[in-house]
């Protein structure tokens, strides 16, 4: 369970039917927002859905046709990006080669026109937080990847914006380093309570961060929720597609469940009364080596097996010819070696028929 500091300076920021167009391209589509004070939302969507546009536009970098942005209460629709009040961090790292990691922060704070001694002191109080003290005088090319994003996000918090906006901030780093910069940023960002817009095409990334995330689709929200929600219970077909993976798998419909050769699922409520298919995610699957003979209803034969560590990927062939991708816990895949025949049954987990 989260918590989160109560910070009762926390903005609360409303992006209200914003449209922005591109001449004939229509990058946010009446795109509605609102993130609670304190709160971390990640905008997450495929290439070129307006998650970019919609982070800009919020930062004052991007004109927007129509809509209005409104930071606790105060419309700043019409202020330019500086008196916004907002740090970013970019995902190529935006430090000033030329300056020290300490100069780089108290250029930012000079800038703000924060006194000599208050800038001396929030230099040292943040380059402490991300735990970048000890390389103070060093410049940025002196530094790896993941400490000079470090600097970037102490130099973004040192300013104490309403608004922390991250564009794509761990997209430069490798998997290792982003994985554990992902954690402090979160961790800084729930000491700190800033409300804070994060923009990824990672979704474990916008699953792990965020508070709620926005799954975007063609300048608007497609869904948003907790991660969990998202995950559990999509909406629509294009946020059960796109997050996670998921089977196809031939159903019935029968009085709020699926009916396959599998077994039976509960369904979500925002299922098709008349669906013919219903979207599985590979750890619903449940596969068991048998002496079942083949094409008995419900068995498989193993056609591949990918071991990943911690759970083992493994597709399996139906006896109706259908490929289903199941995810198992790596430890329980001795017995399934490929064409060993399995029984597969789905766990009852709601899903959503389409
Ligand atoms: P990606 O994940 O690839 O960065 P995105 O979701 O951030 O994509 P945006 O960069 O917001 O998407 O772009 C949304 C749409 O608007 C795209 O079709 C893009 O080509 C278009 N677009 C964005 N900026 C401009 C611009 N300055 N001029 C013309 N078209 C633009």
């Amino acid at each position: 369970v989260r918590s989160h500091t109560v910070n009762v300076n926390a903005s609360r920021v409303e992006l209200q039917s914003i449209t922005r167009n591109f001449g004939s391209v229509t990058a946010l589509s009446n795109f509605s927002l609102t993130i609670e004070p304190g709160e971390m939302v990640a905008l997450l969507g495929p290439s070129g859905c307006g998650k970019t546009t919609a982070l800009r536009a919020l930062a004052g970098l991007e004109d927007i046709d129509a809509g209005t942005i409104v930071i606790d209460d105060a419309d700043v629709s019409d202020l330019p990006a500086h008196k916004r009040d907002m740090a970013m961090v970019f995902q190529a790292y935006s430090l000033m080669p030329h300056m020290t990691v300490r100069q780089n922060l108290e250029f930012v704070l000079k800038i703000r026109k924060i006194s000599p001694r208050e800038r001396t002191e929030n230099t040292t109080r943040y380059l402490d937080m991300v735990g970048l003290t000890g390389h103070a005088e060093h410049f940025p090319h002196q530094l790896s990847g993941g400490q000079r994003q470090r600097v970037a996000i102490a130099r973004a918090l040192a300013v104490d914006p309403k608004v922390l906006l991250l564009d794509e901030p761990l997209s430069a780093l490798d998997a290792k380093v982003r994985v554990q910069l992902r954690e402090e940023i979160r961790a800084l960002q729930l000491d700190s309570g800033i409300t804070a817009l994060f923009v990824t095409h990672d979704q474990e990334e916008a699953l792990a961060m965020a508070d709620r995330v926005a799954v975007m689709y063609q300048g608007k929200i497609a869904q948003i929720g907790a991660p969990q929600e998202i995950y559990e219970r999509p909406e629509s077909e294009f946020v059960a597609r796109f997050i996670g993976q998921v089977n196809d798998i031939p159903c019935t419909v029968e009085t709020g469940q699926a009916v396959t050769a599998y077994g039976r699922v509960p369904l979500l409520e925002w299922s098709a009364t008349d669906a013919q298919t219903v979207l599985v995610r590979p750890e619903n699957i449940a596969i068991e080596a048998t002496d079942a003979p083949v094409g008995h209803s419900n068995t498989a034969v193993i056609e591949q097996f990918h071991y990943l560590g911690s759970v083992a990927s493994v597709a399996v062939r139906s006896a109706d010819g259908l490929l289903l991708h199941a995810q198992v816990p790596a430890r329980e895949g001795a017995e399934l070696v490929l064409g060993a025949t399995v029984s597969v049954h789905l766990r009852r987990q709601a899903a959503l028929a389409v």
